[in-house]
């Protein structure tokens, strides 16, 4: 079978990476396969009285640093291979920012926008009753993603915590506060955006704050419109936004201020966006601006279009937005990109600092979590800039650099048993 287009790049990133460290090469053969893969089809009730067969995946890729931990995707084309990419990519995040977990991935193929509440609670804890003797506080640890949220983290946690016969908030991360979420999880992903994309401008000499910057978003869900808050708050202007179905275009800045008020729905509403242009995604990638954030699905940026982007900087919201021949030409070109593991590994971050509150039984201030999520993703982005100075490479291979050697140290210590 040939591989899907983000495990190609996924590997393509990692081989890259190893070229620069003392990696052997039967551990790097380990390091492309996951650990564990569960494949499960299950069925829901339906509200016409119907009852559906769902196909769901969980897989681990790596748990030599601690529990793993990865998010829950609902998307009618989420497969396998998909998901052993996307495990695998959070395996080096969670090395490169030092939080002590393996990666994993999961989800269920289904289209949550033709489904009722009821139906997506229904497929929810029925998923999450066949993956429950693999999850766990010290196993691991779903979180949400796309097309998941607060709302089905709840729904894990208390299916979880009925089988158990106990209240189990470590079981998942996301959750809501009144159920020991952390303050600062939801934003935690769109301000690591943000904050990464501070210091790439910085280091660039693009000036010493985002004031005026023209910025893209393709994306304005939780990470996307999160992010937007962020950079209309920093004073950039947000020229450019969009969701699944279009974007908007203003090339004098969007007026976001209603758009962005979205906390309860968790997606930002672009009807809200008035005096602004409809354009394609495809024409929004393509929009000139000086930082563009895709912040939605995988291979956005490909051989066809990254020869067209007219932005000076690309930071990556979304797992896996570039094609690795993107991710060439880009270099060619001699436009940077704040890279995946790097950008979005705030939710990561924040998800680590819910997981300690729920085990240790504290509650976290918002300036305390606030404070170590900006420290963690500013002491990445100089160790990635130092790494790539060094090695004279690449942001991304920099970070792959730091993460891979993370884990591929931790393996080599603990051995192979037996
Ligand atoms: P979300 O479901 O909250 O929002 C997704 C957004 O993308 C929505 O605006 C949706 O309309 C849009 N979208 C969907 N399909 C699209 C398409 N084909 N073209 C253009 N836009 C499309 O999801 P999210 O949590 O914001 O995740 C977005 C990306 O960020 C994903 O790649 C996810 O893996 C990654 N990510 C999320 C988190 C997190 O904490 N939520 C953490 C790290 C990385």
């Amino acid at each position: 079978m040939k591989k899907s287009k983000i495990l190609e790049t996924a590997h393509r990133y990692l081989e890259t990476a190893t070229k620069y460290m003392d990696i052997d090469d039967d551990l790097l053969k380990l390091l492309k396969h996951c650990k564990r893969e569960i494949l499960v089809h299950f069925p829901v009730k339906m509200d016409d009285g119907t009852m559906k067969v769902f196909t769901g995946y969980r897989v681990i890729h790596n748990a030599t640093l601690g529990p793993s931990k990865g998010g829950i995707r609902y998307h009618p084309d989420l497969n396998l291979e998909e998901t052993r990419a996307l495990a695998m990519l959070m395996s080096w995040k969670a090395a490169l920012v030092n939080i002590p977990f393996g990666g994993a991935k999961g989800g269920v193929q289904c289209d949550t926008k033709v489904m009722s509440e009821k139906e997506l609670e229904n497929l929810t804890r029925r998923f999450t009753w066949e993956i429950a003797p693999f999850i766990g506080r010290d196993k691991d640890i779903p979180a949400p993603d796309m097309y998941t949220n607060p709302k089905v983290m709840a729904w894990m946690m208390d299916t979880y915590s009925i089988l158990k016969g106990h209240s189990v908030p470590e079981v998942v991360t996301g959750k809501p506060l009144e159920l020991g979420g952390s303050v600062g999880r939801f934003e935690a992903t769109g301000k690591s955006v943000f904050l990464s994309t501070v210091e790439a401008v910085r280091h660039m000499g693009l000036g010493n704050s985002l004031e005026g910057l023209k910025i893209v978003i393709q994306g304005s869900g939780n990470v996307g419109g999160t992010a937007a808050r962020f950079f209309h708050d920093a004073g950039a202007k947000v020229v450019g936004i969009s969701n699944s179905k279009a974007g908007r275009y203003n090339p004098n800045g969007l007026n976001m201020a209603n758009a962005l008020n979205f906390k309860d729905q968790y997606e930002c509403s672009l009807s809200y966006i008035e005096d602004c242009e409809c354009i394609t995604n495809e024409e929004l990638l393509e929009l000139e601006c000086d930082i563009l954030v895709p912040a939605a699905v995988a291979n956005q940026i490909h051989e066809n279009n990254a020869s067209k982007l007219r932005c000076r900087l690309l930071v990556e919201g979304a797992n896996s937005p570039t094609t690795s021949e993107a991710d060439d030409i880009l270099f060619d070109r001699g436009i940077p990109v704040v890279p995946d593991i790097l950008a979005n590994a705030g939710g990561l971050t924040v998800s680590y600092f819910e997981w300690v509150q729920n085990v240790q039984e504290l509650l976290w201030s918002e300036a305390k979590v606030s404070e170590r999520l900006e420290k963690i993703i500013r002491q990445a982005f100089h160790q990635v800039v130092s790494v790539a100075e060094e090695k004279k490479v690449r942001m991304r291979t920099a970070a792959y650099i730091l993460g891979v050697e993370r884990v591929a140290r931790a393996m080599a210590l603990r051995g192979i048993y037996p």
